[in-house]
C-alpha cells in the first residue's frame, strides 16, 4: 500500500551523542527527506550558521512566535528556548517527504501527542555517562557549566528511553548509521490512521 503523505522520524537523546553526525551520514541514503530546522534563542556555537544549524532569534522573537502560533511544539530546554515551525512541516509532509525532527524528550511527548499516526522515534545515546563527558570536552564548544547541565539533562533524559521506538547506543558511527537507515526506510512505511480507515472502508461488504 502506498502512502499518500509524509512520515516523521524524531531523534532525541544527549547533545554530544551523535545526533547530528549520524544525520549527515546518512543523509543520502533514506530518499526524499526533509530535516526540520528549529528555531532557538540559545546562542551560536562556533561554525553554525543561522538558517543551517538553527534560525537564531532573540527572547522576544521566539515569543512573538509563540503568540502567533508559529510552532509545532517548543521546549525551555538548557534555559534556551527551541522551537519546531509548523509551516515548512506541513510542506514537507505534502510533499511526501520524510520529516526529520532533532528534538528533546519533551518536543518528542508533544510531536506524539499530535501526530502519533506517522512518527517514529529513536533515542541515541553513548554507551555511558562518562563517554558521554568525554565527547563534551573534546568537543570544546562549551563552558564547564554548560557541559555539566548538560550531563544533569542526560541523565534525566536516559529515563524515559521506554517512551521511544527504537534506541540506538552509538559507539561506533557506520554500525549506528546502518540501523538509523534501516529505522528511517521503515519509518516511511507507516501508514496514516485516515489511510488505513479508508483502506479498511473499501473492504465493506
Ligand atoms: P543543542 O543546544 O545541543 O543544539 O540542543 C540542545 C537540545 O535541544 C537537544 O536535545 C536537541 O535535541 C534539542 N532541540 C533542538 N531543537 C529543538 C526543537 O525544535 N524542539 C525541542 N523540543 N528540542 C529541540
Amino acid at each position: 500500500m502506498n502512502r499518500t503523505s509524509g512520515a516523521i522520524l524524531v531523534l532525541s537523546g544527549p547533545s554530544g551523542a551523535g545526533k547530528s553526525s549520524l544525520i549527515n551520514k546518512i543523509f543520502n541514503d533514506i530518499g526524499s527527506t526533509y530535516f526540520s530546522i528549529s528555531t532557538t534563542t540559545r546562542s551560536k556555537r562556533e561554525g553554525e550558521i543561522d538558517g543551517v544549524h538553527y534560525h537564531f532569534v532573540s527572547q522576544e522573537e521566539f515569543k512573538r512566535e509563540i503568540d502567533e502560533e508559529m510552532f509545532l511544539e517548543y521546549a525551555l530546554v538548557h534555559g534556551n528556548y527551541y522551537g519546531t515551525s509548523l509551516g515548512p512541516v506541513k510542506k514537507a509532509l505534502k510533499e511526501g517527504k520524510l520529516v526529520i525532527f532533532d528534538i528533546d524528550v519533551q518536543g518528542h511527548d508533544a510531536v506524539q501527542n499530535r501526530l502519533a499516526d506517522i512518527t517514529t522515534s529513536v533515542f541515541i545515546t553513548t554507551p555511558t555517562l562518562e563517554e558521554l563527558k568525554k565527547r563534551l570536552l573534546s568537543r570544546s564548544t562549551d563552558s564547564a557549566e554548560i557541559i555539566a547541565k548538560r550531563l544533569d539533562m542526560a541523565t534525566r533524559e536516559v529515563q524515559r528511553i521506554s517512551e521511544y521506538d527504537y534506541l540506538i547506543v552509538n559507539d561506533d558511527l557506520d554500525a549506528a548509521a546502518d540501523v538509523l537507515i534501516t529505522i528511517a526506510k521503515a519509518a516511511r512505511m507507516k501508514i496514516p490512521t485516515q489511510q488505513i480507515n479508508e483502506f479498511v472502508q473499501m473492504w465493506a461488504l
